[in-house]
This record gives C-alpha cells, structure tokens and sequence, in this order.
C-alpha cells in the first residue's frame, strides 16, 4: 500500500503539487486524471523518489519513502516517449534491467524469463529484432515487459500510450487489463484523457492545479461529478 499524506511540491516559487493526500491499496489500478499542468507526472515522480517532496509523508506500506532509495523501492516505469535502447534487441532491451539489478539471476533464468516476459506482452517470435524493426504499440509493450523484469511490487506508466493512435491504444487498454488481473500489481497510471482512466482504473482521481479535486470509481465520479470542472473535464470527450 502506499499513501500520501499533505504532499507538496514546489518548482522555484511555482508550486506544481498542493497539499495531495491519497491512499493506494494494494493491487489496485489507480488513474490520475487530469489537465496538462495539473501536477500528475510531479506526483508520480515522487512516488518513484526521482523528485523529492518539499513538504508531507509518502509512505511505502508503513515506511517512510524518503528512507528508502529508489533501486530499493520496487518499482517499474513506462513513460510516455520510453525510448528502448535502440543498439539492443528487444530480447536484450527486457533482460537490461535484470542484468544490472542487485538480484543476481543466472544467464540461464534470465533468458527462460524474456521468453515468459515475452509470452506475456505477447511478442513471441520478436526477441531478435530492434526497436526500429517493430511499431510504437509494440515498442510499448516491451517498455513494460522491461518494466516487469524485475518484478516491482508497484507499476507507474505516465501516458504509456499517449503518442499511439486511438485503436491501437483500445488495444493496449485491453491487453493491461488482463495483464494488471493476471498479476495484480499495485498500478498508479498518468493520463489526461477520461476514457482511457474512466475505462482502465478501479479508481480514478482528478486533479486540478494540483489538488485533487475528486475521487472515486468510475461509475462514482461519471453519476456524480461534485463541481462544474469535473462535469466538463468528464464530458469533453477529446
Ligand atoms: P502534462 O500532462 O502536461 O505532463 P501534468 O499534469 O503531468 O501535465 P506536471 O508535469 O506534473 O503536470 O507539471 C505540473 C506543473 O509543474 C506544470 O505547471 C509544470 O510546468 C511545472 N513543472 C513540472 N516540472 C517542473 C520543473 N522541473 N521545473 C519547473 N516547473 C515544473
């Protein structure tokens, strides 16, 4: 479980995050929804400790995160625009992480493990080609068989399917569902679109010039949006 108890953060004098308090239970799917600038990639990047709060407590189950150094924190990312490494094939791209990671796995386990990753994401046959030789969904789903390599305990995509056209991400929405069902991983998703959060997430949360303006499941906060911005921010379909 991790919570976020009055988190703050401030750029300069700009402050990108106000005061957000949220709990995130175990194996739930978790969206952040929200307009460009309202503070939803700042919040997954403390959650990540690439960034530091200036102010309130991210807990890590009963831990406080700050005490806990990144590589130690179990997570697994995919961004937006995650470029794969592009000398490498995709084979190599998933067995990256476990190669440099601290839990030593015998080159043996490491290839029966791509061969299981890749079973997963569902790109047999490809652990040879190169980034460039395969398309941007499938490129995104590598990005994530990578991200789950390891084994993290928690998942953070921030607009994992943002640059992809709109039935190729019908797709991949379909496909994390399964994937998040079948593993039940804890997984706090970034995106500024509502039908993607509204389709995907067990819960989602608004936010607004960072605050969280609203919070509940999907049917919740569809029957009962409590201000004008979320009525228009739910029904601006773009
Ligand atoms: P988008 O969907 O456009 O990525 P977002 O909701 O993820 O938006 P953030 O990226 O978290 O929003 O940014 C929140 C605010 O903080 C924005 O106004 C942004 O300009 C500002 N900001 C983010 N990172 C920095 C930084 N490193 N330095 C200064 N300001 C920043």
């Amino acid at each position: 479980k991790i919570r976020l108890d009055n988190v703050v953060k401030t750029f300069d004098t700009f402050r990108a995050v106000h005061g957000v308090s949220l709990d995130i239970e175990s194996g739930e799917l978790v969206a952040l929804l929200g307009p460009s600038g309202s503070g939803k990639t700042t919040i997954l990047r403390m959650v990540a400790g690439l960034e530091y709060s200036d102010g309130g407590t991210i807990y890590f189950g009963e831990k406080n995160a700050t005490n806990i150094p990144v590589r130690d924190r179990g997570v697994g990312f995919v961004f937006q625009h995650y470029a794969l490494f592009p000398h490498m094939t995709i084979g190599e791209n998933i067995a990256f992480g476990m190669k440099v990671s601290k839990v030593r796995r015998s080159p043996d386990a490491i290839a029966k493990r791509v061969r299981d990753l890749l079973r997963l994401v569902k790109l047999e046959g490809l652990e040879d080609r190169f980034p460039a030789q395969i398309s941007g969904g499938q490129r995104q789903r590598v990005a994530l068989a990578r991200a789950l390599a390891v084994d993290p305990k928690v998942l953070l995509l921030d607009e994992p399917f943002g640059a992809l056209d709109a039935n190729v991400r019908r797709d991949l929405r379909r496909w994390l569902r399964e994937i998040h069902a079948e593993l039940g991983i804890t997984t706090l998703f970034v995106t500024h679109d509502q039908e993607e959060a509204l389709d995907l997430a067990d819960r989602v949360v608004i936010l607004n010039e960072g605050r969280i303006v609203q919070q509940g499941t999907p049917n919740e906060v569809c029957r009962a949006p409590n201000s004008a911005f979320v009525m228009r921010f739910l029904g601006d379909t773009n």
